[in-house]
C-alpha cells in the first residue's frame, strides 16, 4: 500500500493540514508546524492541538503517513558556537511541537558547513545536535532529508547521511527522507528503470531501507548533477515518468509518506492521481 500526498496549508491553523490533504485525494501529507521562514512562533494551544488530532482521525491520517517539515532557518552543523545553539533550540522546539501533535517524525535539512569547517566536522555537529535533541524529547525520530548539494549544504550523498546516522547514539529514533529532485541534482541518476535499481541497491547497501522514513516526490527543472534544487511538477522535469514508475511499484516504499512538493498546489489532486495510475 503506498502513501501518497503533498506538503499542504495549514493556514488559519495547524489543524487545517489534514481538511487540506483530504480535498485534495492524499492518503498521506506534509506540514510546517509553525512559520518555516521565522524563528519563533507562538505555541500551539490546546485547541490547536485537539483539533489538529480530531482532523486527523476524521480524515483517517495516522502518525506514520504524515512528515512534517522545519524550518528552513535551523542549521544543525552550524560553525559558529551562537547561530548554533539558536538552532539547536529552535529544532528542539519543532521537535517538541511535532510530540504535541502527537506526530512520530520531522523531517530537517540536515546543515551547511558556511566554508568554515571541514565536511566532517559538520557532520559531527549535526550528528551532536540530533543527539541532545532525542535526549531531550520522546516518539518523535529526526527525519534526515538529502539535498541537492546546493551552496554549502551537507547531506547530499547517501556516504554523508550514513555518517550521521553512524553517530547516533538512539537509532531507533532516527530516519531517512529521500527527495527525488534533490537525489537526481547531487547526481543520482534515477530516470531509467535500470539506473533507478543501481542507486536504491547503493542506498540499500550503505544507508539502508529500515531507515526510510519518507520521501518527497519531485521532478526537477535542472539537469542530472546539476546540484540546484529546483522542483517540477511529476513527469514534465528532467527526471521523468519512469522513476516514478518504479517507485510507485516498488513494495520498499510501502507505508512511509509520500509526499509532493511541486510547484502547483493546483495540480496536486491531479498529480496524487498520475502517480496512482502508474501502479500496475
Ligand atoms: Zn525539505
Ligand atoms: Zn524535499
Amino acid at each position: 500500500m503506498k502513501y501518497i500526498g503533498a506538503h499542504v496549508s495549514t493556514v488559519g491553523g495547524v489543524e487545517n493540514a489534514p481538511k487540506n490533504a483530504h480535498k485534495i485525494g492524499a492518503k498521506a501529507f506534509a506540514l510546517f508546524t509553525k512559520n518555516q521562514r521565522k524563528w519563533s512562533a507562538k505555541p500551539l494551544s490546546n485547541n490547536n492541538i485537539e483539533k489538529f488530532k480530531s482532523n486527523c482521525e476524521k480524515y483517517g491520517y495516522q502518525a506514520k503517513h504524515i512528515l512534517p517539515h522545519d524550518s528552513y532557518l535551523i542549521n544543525l552543523g552550524h560553525p559558529e558556537t551562537a547561530a548554533l545553539e539558536k538552532s539547536r533550540a529552535a529544532f528542539l522546539d519543532e521537535m517538541q511541537r511535532c510530540q504535541l501533535l502527537g506526530l512520530d517524525r520531522l523531517n530537517f535539512h540536515t546543515g551547511s558547513h558556511l566554508k568554515k569547517v571541514s565536511e566532517a566536522k559538520c557532520l559531527q555537529t549535526i550528528a551532536e545536535s540530533i543527539n541532545l535533541t532525542l535526549d531531550k524529547t520522546t516518539g518523535v525520530s529526526a527525519v534526515i532529508e538529502n539535498t541537492a548539494g546546493q551552496g554549502t549544504n551537507l547531506g547530499f550523498n547517501f556516504e554523508q547521511i550514513a555518517a550521521i546516522i553512524h553517530k547516533v547514539e538512539d537509532k531507533r529514533r532516527i530516519g531517512v527522507c529521500i527527495d527525488t529532485c534533490h537525489a537526481f541534482t547531487a547526481g543520482y541518476d534515477i530516470s531509467t528503470k535500470e539506473n533507478f535499481s543501481k542507486v536504491f541497491a547503493d542506498f540499500e547497501h550503505i544507508v539502508g531501507f529500515e531507515y526510510l522514513k519518507g520521501m518527497h516526490l519531485n521532478d526537477s527543472k535542472k539537469e542530472l548533477a546539476s546540484r540546484v534544487d529546483r522542483h517540477e511538477l511529476i513527469g514534465e522535469g528532467f527526471i521523468g515518468l519512469e522513476a516514478f514508475k518504479c517507485i510507485v511499484n516498488d513494495n520498499r516504499f510501502d507505508t512511509i509518506p509520500m509526499v509532493l512538493e511541486t510547484p502547483n498546489a493546483e495540480s496536486w489532486a491531479q498529480e496524487i492521481k498520475l502517480l496512482y495510475s502508474l501502479q500496475k
